[in-house]
Formats: C-alpha cells, sequence, structure tokens
C-alpha cells in the first residue's frame, strides 16, 4: 500500500458544496453529485483523486484502467463509507476530500472476484490501514508466491485489511508474481537499483515523468520483494 499525501480539492469540487443546500444541510447523500448538472464536478474530482494517486489503485496499486467496452474500471472509495458517516451522524465524511480516494473496479457482476473498494463495501474499523497513514507501507510484506501479508504478524490491523480488501484475489496474486518474473528475468532498471541487502523502488507517475522520480522507497528487501508496489509504472504487460 503506498502512501498517499492530498492535496488541496478542486475548487469546482470545493464551491459547488458551499453552494449547494442539501450538502451545507448535511443530508445530501452521494448521490448528490450524480446527474448530467454536476457531471463536470464529479469528472475534475475523479481527476485529481487519479492524478495525486499517480494513476494506481489506492488499496491494491494496480494501475487505473478502463474496460474494454470503454468504462473505467475504478471509481471513487470512501475511507468512511457514507453508511458509516450515517450511522455515526458525520455526513460531511460524505463530501470530505479527505475521505475520498480512487479504488480500482467500478460495477462488478455477482461472478467475478471484488476486491479493494468494491470488496470494502461499507466495512470501516479504526485498525484498519489505510494509504493516507504515514506508516501504511511498511506494514505489508509479499511472499515470493505473490501473496501480501503483515509484516508484523500479530498486526491485526493489517490482517484484517488484507481480508476485508481481498488484496490477495487471484488476479492480484497473479499480477505480483508476472512482476516478479519480470523482475528476474530482464535486465531492468528496478534490478540495476538493487543493493546489497535494499531493493530501491523509483518510479514517476504518468504525468511526472518528465520531472525528476517524484518517490523513493528504501524496502528490505527480506521483508518485501516487488509486489503490486510498482505496478502503476512498470506493468509488464504494457512493456
Ligand atoms: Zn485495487
Amino acid at each position: 500500500m503506498k502512501h498517499i499525501i492530498k492535496k488541496p480539492e478542486p475548487e469546482s469540487f470545493l464551491n459547488w458544496k458551499y453552494t449547494d443546500v442539501k450538502v451545507r444541510r448535511g443530508n445530501a447523500k452521494w448521490s448528490r453529485l450524480s446527474g448530467a448538472k454536476r457531471a463536470s464536478i464529479k469528472q475534475e474530482l475523479l481527476e485529481s483523486l487519479c492524478k495525486e494517486q499517480g494513476y494506481i489503485c489506492c488499496y491494491c496499486e494496480s494501475k487505473l484502467i478502463k474496460k474494454p467496452c470503454g468504462q473505467n474500471d475504478f471509481h471513487i472509495e470512501h475511507i468512511i463509507s457514507q453508511n458509516e458517516a450515517f450511522k455515526n451522524n458525520r455526513p460531511e465524511l460524505i463530501f470530505d476530500y479527505n475521505n475520498l480516494l480512487c479504488s480500482c473496479q467500478c460495477n462488478q457482476s455477482e461472478d467475478e472476484d471484488h476486491q479493494c473498494g468494491m470488496s470494502k463495501g461499507n466495512w470501516h474499523s479504526d485498525d484498519m490501514v489505510t494509504p493516507l497513514q504515514s506508516d501504511c507501507e511498511t506494514r505489508f510484506r509479499y511472499t515470493k508466491f505473490g501473496k501480501i501479508k503483515p509484516l508484523d504478524k500479530d498486526d491485526k490491523g493489517a490482517q484484517e485489511t488484507i481480508e476485508k480488501l481481498n488484496l490477495n484475489a487471484p488476479i492480484l496474486v497473479s499480477f505480483r508474481l508476472a512482476l516478479m518474473n519480470y523482475m528476474y528475468y530482464s535486465n531492468s532498471e528496478i534490478l540495476k537499483r538493487t543493493t546489497d541487502d535494499r531493493i530501491k523502488l523509483e518510479y514517476r507517475s504518468k504525468d511526472e515523468r518528465k520531472n525528476k522520480f517524484n518517490l523513493v522507497q528504501k524496502i528490505p528487501i527480506n521483508t518485501f520483494f516487488a509486489g503490486t508496489f510498482i505496478l502503476g509504472a512498470y506493468n509488464p504487460f504494457d512493456l
């Protein structure tokens, strides 16, 4: 899980929240943002969330993609769901930019594996590991078989997060394995950056390719190898 640093919310979204009576009263549902009239506000919000995450899923780090039909295969995700927000008498969370992320998958059918936000649904726990926590990257490790596990086996929050978000869905495990194979068998940039006891992963988000690397991660090689961490930039199927 990659740490996400929130940036300022889009002005159009902010302005709409200030002017919409229902939102101001705290009795508007998320669907208030739907419909043709607000389509451009929602689109700008979505683009802002995708950009600050580097165009990867907030939980599994898979690249955000479109379905073959052209529809987005990702959605705006509430860390604390709308149901939970109303239940806890905190309706302001529904449109709080700091409660919003972008997760992979959208409108999955019943027979498809659900993962990340689609699997999480309304679940929330104070122990949940979220990408907004600065230590989230050090709470997990990856096995050589492509599975994600808590770095500390007694970390119940990390374990529950893996289970509730279904981060070991077969498709995610196979992506990780494909990425590991790519790293093993190619003379890639990533391997050249490997040092004795640490693997250093560097990548740029799509819109920052011309600038300096925007993130440098140093991770103990014994506790972490590959994973989906860099799928957004080094998706083996794109190369
Ligand atoms: Zn995901």
